[in-house]
Formats: C-alpha cells, sequence, structure tokens
C-alpha cells in the first residue's frame, strides 16, 4: 500500500457527479484539476466524501429532471452539496426543489465552486502556496483595501473609452467578493472601498443572480451585496456609483449605519443638452429632488461627484447651469477636470469644441464656487464630535479620516500633538476646518 504524505492525511474529499454534454464534462475536469491542484482528494463514493459537488445539465426538461434527482440523491446519501452547470444557472429553480444545497453556480464558474468547496472544508496546508495570505498581496497599507466587484461597462458615455478596451459589464461572483472581504476583514482590515467601473450595475448581467456566502443565499444586486458587507463590522464606502433609480434603497443602509454614509457619484455635468451629448441620464432638476430625499432619509450624507469643464459644445450658458447646480446641490467632495478628448472616444467628433484656455478658465470659476461651498460644510462640523480612523503619522501629528473622507480623494483630519498607531478608529472633537481638511482633539476615553 503506498503511503499518503502529511498533506494528503489532511486533505478534504470531495465527491464528483458530472453530468449532460462534453463542455459540461470538461467543465468537470477543469473543477477536478483545480481540487487537486490544491491539494484534494476525489472520493469515489458518498460516504468518503466531505463534501459532493455535482455538475448538472439543463438543456431538456429530462435533463433537468436527472439533474434534480442527482442532486436529491446526493443530499440524502451525503448531506453537503455543491450544485453547478447549467441548471444551476436557474439557481431558483434548484432551490425550490433542494433548498438545503450549499451552493448554486452556473456553468464555467470554477472559481464559485472552490469559493464554496474552500466553505466546507478549507485547503490543506501547502507550504508554497500558503506564503500567499488569504486575503492575497495588497498594496495599500493595512488598514483599507479595495474591493473590485465587477470588470467592463455597459454604458457608453461619450467621452470614455473604457467599454472599448474592457468590455461590457462583468459581475465577479457575490460568493467570492464576499469571501475576499470576509478574509480582508480578518486580515486586520478597517475600511473597505467598493471599486468598479459602475458599481451599481453589480449583478445586471448575470440577472441578479443568487449566490452563496458561507452557505448562505445572497443576490448578486449591489443593495443585498453592501447588506452582507455591513454585517463585517467595518466601514464600507461606494466609489462609482452610477445614477440609476435603484440607488435610491442603499440610503437607508446608509442612514442605519450598514454602510457609510458616503456616495461617491458622478454626475459629470447639470445642462441637459450637455448631458444628452455625454450619453449620461440629462435630469438635473430630478437629481436635486433625489439628493434632497437622500439627505431626509440619511442627513449625514457624504455625497462626492465629478464634473467636466469644458465639453464639446459647452456655452457659457451650459456652464453657468453647472454653477448654478452645483451652488444649489452643496455637495461635500466635488472633483473637477477639463474636457480631455481621449483617442477614439465619440465625444471628439462632436463640433464647437471648447478653447482650452477657455476650458482652464471654466475649471478655475468652477472650483472657486465650490471652495466656499466646502468651507462652509466643513466650517459646520466644528465642535462636533465624530470616529476618526487613523491613517499616518507625521512629526507631532496624527493623520486621519472621517466617514467623510475617502482615502487620497478627500480631505483628512488632523490631531495634533497625538502620535497614534495606523488603523485606529478614535473619538475627536472638531476644532477648526478649511476648505478641505478638519482639525480635532482626541476625546480621552473616559
Ligand atoms: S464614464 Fe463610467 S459609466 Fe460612462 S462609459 Fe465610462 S466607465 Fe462606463
Amino acid at each position: 500500500m503506498s503511503q499518503m504524505s502529511p498533506n494528503q492525511a489532511d486533505a478534504g474529499r470531495v465527491g464528483m457527479i458530472s453530468l449532460g454534454c462534453p463542455k459540461a464534462l470538461v467543465d468537470s475536469e477543469r473543477i477536478i484539476t483545480q481540487l487537486r491542484t490544491e491539494g484534494y482528494q476525489i472520493s469515489p463514493d458518498y460516504e468518503g466524501a466531505d463534501v459532493v459537488v455535482v455538475n448538472t445539465c439543463g438543456f431538456i426538461d429530462s435533463a433537468v429532471e436527472e439533474s434534480l434527482d442527482a442532486i436529491g440523491e446526493a443530499l440524502q446519501e451525503n448531506g453537503k452539496v455543491i450544485v453547478t452547470g447549467c441548471l444551476g444557472a436557474d439557481s431558483e429553480k434548484v432551490l425550490e426543489a433542494h433548498p438545503d444545497v450549499l451552493a448554486v453556480s452556473g456553468p464555467h464558474a470554477y472559481e464559485e465552486v472552490m469559493t464554496a468547496v474552500h466553505d466546507v472544508v478549507k485547503p490543506p496546508h501547502d507550504p508554497f502556496i500558503d506564503l500567499v495570505p488569504p486575503q492575497g498581496i495588497k498594496l495599500t497599507p493595512k488598514h483599507y483595501a479595495y474591493l473590485k466587484i465587477s470588470e467592463g461597462c455597459n454604458h457608453r458615455c461619450s467621452f470614455c473609452i473604457i467599454p472599448s478596451m474592457r468590455g461590457d459589464l462583468v459581475t465577479r461572483s457575490i460568493g467570492e467578493v464576499m469571501q475576499e472581504a470576509e478574509n480582508l476583514a480578518k486580515s486586520g482590515v478597517k475600511e473597505l472601498l467598493v471599486v468598479s467601473q459602475d458599481t451599481s450595475a453589480y449583478g445586471l448581467d448575470v440577472k441578479y443572480q443568487t449566490g452563496f456566502w458561507n452557505g448562505r443565499p445572497i443576490k448578486s444586486h449591489i443593495q443585498q451585496l453592501s447588506e452582507a458587507l455591513g454585517e463585517l463590522g467595518i466601514w464600507v464606502r461606494l466609489h462609482y456609483v452610477y445614477p440609476y433609480p435603484h440607488v435610491d434603497k442603499l440610503i437607508p443602509l446608509m442612514a442605519e449605519g450598514k454602510i457609510l454614509p458616503y456616495l461617491d457619484i458622478p454626475f459629470q455635468h447639470a445642462s441637459h443638452r450637455i448631458l444628452k451629448d455625454m450619453r449620461r441620464p440629462a435630469h438635473a432638476e430630478k437629481v436635486l429632488d433625489r439628493i434632497k430625499i437622500w439627505r431626509d432619509i440619511c442627513p449625514d450624507i457624504t455625497i462626492r461627484s465629478t464634473f467636466i469643464t469644458g465639453f464639446p459644445g459647452e456655452t457659457e450658458e451650459d456652464f453657468q447651469t453647472l454653477l448654478d447646480f452645483i451652488q444649489e446641490a452643496k455637495l461635500s467632495r466635488v472633483g473637477c477636470f477639463t474636457y480631455s478628448p481621449v483617442e477614439g472616444a465619440t465625444a471628439n467628433d462632436l463640433p464647437n469644441h471648447v478653447p482650452e484656455d477657455e476650458k482652464q478658465d471654466r475649471l478655475e470659476r468652477f472650483m472657486e464656487v465650490q471652495a466656499d461651498i466646502s468651507a462652509e460644510i466643513l466650517s459646520s462640523r466644528i465642535g462636533q464630535r465624530m470616529t476618526v480612523l487613523t491613517d499616518d503619522v507625521a512629526e507631532d501629528l496624527t493623520i486621519a479620516r472621517s466617514k467623510m473622507d475617502a482615502p487620497e480623494i478627500d480631505g483628512v483630519v488632523y490631531l495634533e500633538g497625538e502620535m497614534l498607531e495606523p488603523g485606529q478608529f478614535v473619538e475627536v472633537d472638531i476644532t477648526h476646518a478649511d476648505e478641505h481638511d478638519l482639525w480635532g482633539k482626541l476625546v480621552e476615553p473616559s
């Protein structure tokens, strides 16, 4: 009898049932290959398996029936079942027949299957692979991390070439995203910055399919994802949110403290005509109404946005509309850029390009107006007590951020005379403000 290495002795055992056509068989082979690469053993029977993967077929009614029967048998004989393959694309049908399955994914979902297997039985220790921590290698400081939830974009904003470079929206599986977020939280990350090209479109391409995190079904939708991220007990900040109507549903989560009351939502302009040429939602008045409703629901909300001055065809009147908008909207954090003709962008073909010095002049006028708004908002914080996250220390000074500030792009809170370790939540009383940053005094624990 051959001897088992210590790795093999510890290894989890996975049963595999493969149904369907040759394409499904190839998927099963790839799953088995990945399982073996990670050191799992393949069990030939139900009794010896820690978990059973059923790769299903959904081509015709009889194949659906056969797949559902196979899932039922595996549940009865083993109890721990992960479903993947064509029938898995209709997760509701599977869950309706077999609510006890641990995870459901569609065809070619190798990573989702592996994530589900990891949830049941951790991969055996591998001295080489384990040199990489579960949260992966990060280039950000230890206490915050970016969490990418999708790639690509379905919009076709005329100034942007991202969709032609990165393609249409491709959502990362919710199980994988949540596993990464959980690993990051366990590794000491205190703030997750959710990013993508279009964060609020999350799940649109997979029809908001139900995925699984720790065996629990969760819809691939930004609302459900935000709720689940909110359970990790750390700060969760949403970036690059396109102004879809369903964004409104995120605001109560902010008011309840589940995610940070911070919305990075690029509006780009306010003139109806320019927004139309940009191929963006073109209703500045509706945006103002929505902002009012958001503030009614969550008075603390920080709205960050970006705008473009000097877009082709922008007249002084259009620009004035933009200035009126920011004066009325009173956004807390704003970035502004002059239009720059990126090669390949369709906006370059629009008539009446604005001269460079005019674009620059409008940018400066815009920033002047916004500086006053920002200073007014920040000075209203003087005297308030707030929680901040420490980022760095400089000479006799701690640099921290409040819920209002995303790293790198927003302001900071200075704590003079304090030398605090990065990555700590502390309470401060705000004593001073300028148009960008705040100064505070540490509240000594009573
Ligand atoms: S600007 Fe953003 S929303 Fe518009 S096409 Fe580019 S990535 Fe998509």
